[in-house]
């Protein structure tokens, strides 16, 4: 396995692989790499010549307030993993090497940015697109992988590369669980033993939505109660959202007709930690 570390040294790799005609798929990360990451290596394998799995904890989609200084970090550890599931390259730039001094441009898609997580966490998106847009112009994939546990994520990164003509196939790979059902996070690693054992209600209450939606109740405000109810029991919790809505534009639905496709997503706090998980039904 290649390690880079510079954007000049991975365009030059990038583009010798385009010379040999090999294709590129990458993996954008921020390290710390569980089970959920290799899944979505695995899928990038079976997807192109070349796999590149970028590590870098970006500090524009953190707010000031929020765990960029305490996100997990371990890059020895995410080497060898990386190493074990036959990554080609990993590209581990420094924040200097990624955001100069004088850098001025910000990517923004409107409207989808500014709802869910967006308004939880203004900026937050911009952050995302605008370092995805710069890993897409410095590794140039034909492939690009996503997780479904980061559903928003997704479907802003998928209006990008339609609005701004990027030439990149945008795969999406299902949220891997723990046996109890919470959806693997970096972010796990902070719950308090109390706090983890009170965590799979997240993905409870998203399996209880989608019992009560398959059995015919279509009242948006009645399922949320119902979500908010089962969460609301675990001490450690507090909801920050809960949310059905399209999957594509993200309105929000007041009531669920047949044949809509519907995206549940939620934020809960457990302690300090805040949690993300969602479901796609359709019905
Ligand atoms: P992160 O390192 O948290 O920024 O995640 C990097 C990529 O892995 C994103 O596309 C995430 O959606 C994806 N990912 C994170 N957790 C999971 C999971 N449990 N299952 C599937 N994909 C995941």
């Amino acid at each position: 396995m290649r390690i880079i570390e510079t954007i000049s040294e991975m365009q030059s790799a990038a583009e010798e692989i385009r010379l040999c005609r090999k294709t590129i798929g990458v993996v954008p990360t921020m390290g710390y790499l569980h089970e959920g990451h290799i899944s979505l290596i695995k899928t990038v394998r079976e997807n192109a010549d070349i796999v590149i799995v970028t590590i870098f904890v970006n500090p524009t989609q953190f707010a000031p307030h929020e765990d960029f200084s305490l996100y997990p970090r371990d890059i020895n550890r995410d080497t060898q993993l990386a190493e074990s599931a036959e990554v080609d390259i990993l590209f581990i730039p420094s924040s200097i090497e990624m955001y100069s001094s004088d850098f001025l441009t910000k990517v923004n898609i409107e409207h989808l940015s500014a709802k869910l997580e967006g308004k939880s966490r203004p900026g937050h998106f911009q952050g995302v697109t605008t370092i995805v847009a710069k890993l897409f112009n410095i590794t140039k994939p034909h492939v690009a992988i996503f997780g479904q546990k980061d559903a928003q994520q997704v479907i802003v990164i998928k209006r990008m590369v339609q609005d701004l003509n990027f030439d990149i196939k945008i795969i999406v790979v299902p949220t891997m669980r723990e046996p109890d059902g919470l959806a693997m996070s970096s972010r796990n690693t902070y719950l308090t033993p109390a706090e983890r054992s009170e965590s799979p209600v997240i993905f409870a209450s998203l399996r209880e939505a989608e019992y009560l939606i398959k059995n015919g109740l279509k009242n948006c405000l009645t399922i949320k109660e119902n979500m908010s109810k089962l969460i609301l029991d675990k001490k450690s919790a507090s909801i920050d959202y809960i949310s059905i809505a399209d999957p594509i534009t993200l309105d929000e639905y007041g009531t669920i007709e047949q044949g809509q496709p519907v995206l549940i997503s939620l934020a809960v706090r457990f302690g300090k930690t805040r949690l993300i998980d969602n479901i796609l039904i359709n019905i």
